[in-house]
């Protein structure tokens, strides 16, 4: 999979270790309705492993220490096992996710002793679940196959993403969880990228649907024992987390703009989400290895764009009337979509540097 980022508590603005979020290929077994990346089973681009490699010895010297592997469904890009052993030669920790559905015992058991935690997408009820996979008994399978993810000892989490439409059926979800032996359930608003924004235009979360997710996640875990991280910031969480939220200027290193810096299946290396304008992407690792393309971003004045695109965000998601929850990268990412001011900046970065 997956239509969400890494499992939670590898990343993100709260200042936790800074995730390369890595999308080898748009190969998948399912087609789903909610998928960002518009994976699927006629897909077949992937990413080189050696591209791969070079990009997460340049991660690590930047500063990542995480690798999370996504998708289309990692465990159908031929080379996984050499990218988590490489990720783990460099000291890296290493995550996955993945719809479940191929992590049978043989497939999963080559793979576990590489994998530090995984996750594995479940979006409902069965029934819930198979509708937006577009694919009967993908439940069914999903959960067979976490025995063999819980026999392996490999620590794994649910993640369910939340649209307009299903907070309630976080309940489900949670008790599910706990009866699975799951350690934790990352709770991932919908993302309007790919085939998501074509198939569930309608289906974003908004700020009441998001604050409902924060309130059940605190209910549950407390009720079930479960970590329920919901990828949302209150009103009060914004207001109090402002310096981790808005990188101080001039940015200096990509971490402290970018913690998570998305890697997708035609080798563009993005900030913080999808979401954000291409405009602000750092370029192919087809074109230039990491190591060079963050050197000419942050040059090039692009971390300040971003960062003012962070301080612009900040500051009107805390002028009244302030919402209820927000899911913070997208708000940012809209922000940078929303360009007037952001062409203006990049501009003048570009008249600047030449
Ligand atoms: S959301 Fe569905 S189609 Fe997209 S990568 Fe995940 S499992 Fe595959």
């Amino acid at each position: 999979m997956t239509s969400a980022d890494p499992p939670s508590g590898s990343r993100g603005p709260t200042g936790i270790a800074p995730v390369l979020q890595v999308h080898p290929t748009r190969r998948c077994n399912l087609a789903c309705a909610h998928c960002y990346s518009s994976s699927g089973p006629t897909q077949r681009k992937a990413l080189d492993l050696d591209l791969l490699s070079g990009c997460l010895e340049d991660g690590v010297a930047l500063g990542y220490r995480q690798l999370a592997v996504s998708g289309g469904e990692p465990l159908l890009y031929d080379r996984l096992a050499e990218l988590l052993a490489r990720a783990r030669s460099l000291g890296m920790l290493t995550s996955v996710t993945s719809n479940g559905m191929l992590t049978t015992a043989e497939r999963w058991g080559r793979l576990a002793p590489l994998v530090d935690v995984v996750a594995i997408s479940i979006d409902g009820t069965p029934s819930e679940h198979d509708a937006v996979r577009r694919r009967s008994g993908a439940f069914a399978a999903t959960a067979r196959n976490l025995e063999a993810i819980r026999a392996s000892g490999v620590p794994f989490g649910l993640i369910f993403t939340l649209t307009q439409h299903n907070v309630d059926s976080l309940d489900f979800v949670v008790h599910f969880a706990a009866g699975s032996g799951a350690r934790s359930v990352q709770v991932h608003p919908l993302t309007l990228h790919g085939r998501a924004a074509t198939e569930l235009p309608e289906a974003r979360p908004d700020s009441v649907e998001l604050s409902f997710a924060l309130v059940e996640a605190m209910r549950l875990g407390r009720e079930l024992g479960v970590v329920v991280h919901v990828d949302a910031l209150s009103a009060d969480q914004l207001r109090a987390h402002r310096a981790a939220l808005v990188p101080a200027r001039p940015v200096a290193e990509l971490t402290a703009v970018a913690p998570v810096l998305v890697v997708d299946a035609d080798a563009i290396v993005t900030p913080l989400t999808h979401e954000v304008s291409p405009r602000l992407a750092l370029g192919s690792l087809e074109q230039a290895r990491l190591g060079v393309l963050a050197r000419d971003w942050l040059r090039a004045g692009r971390g300040d764009v971003l960062a003012d695109a962070c301080a612009r965000t900040w500051s009107e998601l805390t002028a009244p009337p302030e919402r209820a929850a927000v899911y913070w990268y997208d708000e940012v990412a809209r922000r940078t979509r929303r360009l007037p001011a952001v062409r203006r900046q990049l501009q003048a970065c570009i008249t600047s540097a030449s």
